[in-house]
This record gives structure tokens, sequence and C-alpha cells, in this order.
């Protein structure tokens, strides 16, 4: 083991919220886009609320590690955010936290975001192929677990959640939505990338950033 592999602890968990509410910030209005075109055009805006809350709320936070941070997230965008994708979020945040051990390396990141996908199952009961989050999660933490069994470091298997992240979002394109509101537009939803699963290549994508720059 090199002892010099980053591992996922309190600092690294406040800096990926951190750059988890600059990326929505700055893909806001590409998130609203996309909501326009399948949902309500709130997707945007309900995450913006909610990562702007839960970047305050880490404010007066004494994290006793990197769960307690992911803890709190999830807790404050259940309260913050309407819509599905608060409290879907929400509970996959606060599950990924109480998974969590400290401090965690790739095998441990891996099964803390396994559990934040079962959260995200059980609340939403969509599966793989509904064009939702679950379909950009889902080959992120195949892709975690692959690299975390073939002794990745951590930036490693994060950029490789990533990159599968996104593959999975742009994957959504063709389907047709069976949970959500974009569910309500039955054949039309096709041909449209999900507003949700390219929310979630996002927070994938800015774990990997923040684990490359340690
Ligand atoms: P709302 O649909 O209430 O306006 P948002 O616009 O914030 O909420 O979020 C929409 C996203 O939520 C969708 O693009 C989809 O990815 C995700 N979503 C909706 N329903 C579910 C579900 N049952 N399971 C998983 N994800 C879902
Ligand atoms: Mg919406």
């Amino acid at each position: 083991m090199d002892f010099d592999t980053p591992l996922f602890d309190t600092a690294l968990a406040e800096a990926w919220i951190r750059s988890i509410a600059a990326a929505v910030e700055k893909e806001q209005d590409r998130l609203t886009e996309l909501d326009s075109a399948i949902g309500d055009g709130d997707h945007g805006s309900n995450l913006r609320r909610g990562f702007d809350a839960a970047l305050a709320a880490l404010e007066g936070l004494q994290p006793t590690g990197p769960g307690a941070v992911l803890t709190r997230t999830g807790t404050t965008l259940i309260s913050k955010v309407g819509g599905a994708s608060g409290p879907l979020y929400g509970k996959a945040f606060r599950a990924l936290g109480a998974a969590l051990p400290e401090p965690a390396g790739p095998v441990a990141l891996a099964e803390a975001m396994a559990a934040g996908l079962d959260a995200v199952r059980i609340l939403g009961k969509a599966e793989p192929g509904d064009k939702t989050i679950v379909d950009a999660w889902t080959p992120a933490v195949a892709a975690l677990r692959a690299a975390a069994a073939a002794g990745a470091t951590l930036p490693e298997a994060a950029a490789a959640a990533a990159d599968a992240a996104e593959q999975g979002a742009r994957d959504t394109v063709p389907l047709r939505a069976r949970k959500g509101r974009a569910s309500y537009l039955g054949e039309r939803s096709t041909g449209h990338q999900d507003p949700g699963a390219t929310s979630t290549a996002l927070l994938f994508r800015t774990l990997a950033d923040v684990t490359g720059n340690r």
C-alpha cells in the first residue's frame, strides 16, 4: 500500500461539497434546459438551492469525519429541495455518510457509493433503464468497484467512476422515461438526456476532480 495515496477524509468531503456547489452553479442553465425538455424546468434551480444551503450548513459544523459532512449535506438537501431530486439525493447522501468509514480508500468509497445508490432505489423504485439518476449512478458504482478490486488509487477509481457516470448519462438519451415527471411524456421523453442522470455525472466528476487535486 502506498501511504502517499490520498484517502477520502473530512477535508476531501468538504472539498467535494464545495466543488459540487460550484459545478451546479456553472451547469445550472444546462440542467434547467434538460429539465425543460422533459420535465418542469426546475432541476438546475432545485440543486442550486440545495447545494448552496449544504455549503452554508457546513460553515458552523465541526465534523467528526467525512461521513458527518455527507450526512449533514443529505439532511440539508431533504429539507431545502422540493421535487423528486431533493429527497432522492438527500437520502443518497445520508446513506453515503452513514456507510463511510474514516478515512476511506477506494474499496470503502465504492461500498459507500453503493449504499447511496441503494437508498435512491429504495425511495424512487427506479430500475436501470428507467431514465433516472439510477442510470448514471449504477455504472459509476460498478466502475468504482472494479477499479478498487484491481488495486486502483482513489483518484484513479474516482476518474473511472466519473467516466462511467457520464457515459451512463449520455446513454439515457434514447430511453423512454418510466419514473418521475418525464414519464408523463411517454414516447416523447425519448431523444433527450435525463437531467438527474446528468447531475449525477456532475457529482462523480467533481469527486474525481477533488481526489485528483489532492
Ligand atoms: P421534479 O421532477 O420533481 O421537478 P427535479 O427536476 O429536481 O424534480 O429532478 C428530476 C430528476 O429526478 C429526473 O431527471 C430523474 O433523473 C430524477 N428522478 C425522478 N424520479 C425518480 C425516481 N423515482 N428514481 C430516481 N430518479 C428519479
Ligand atoms: Mg423538475
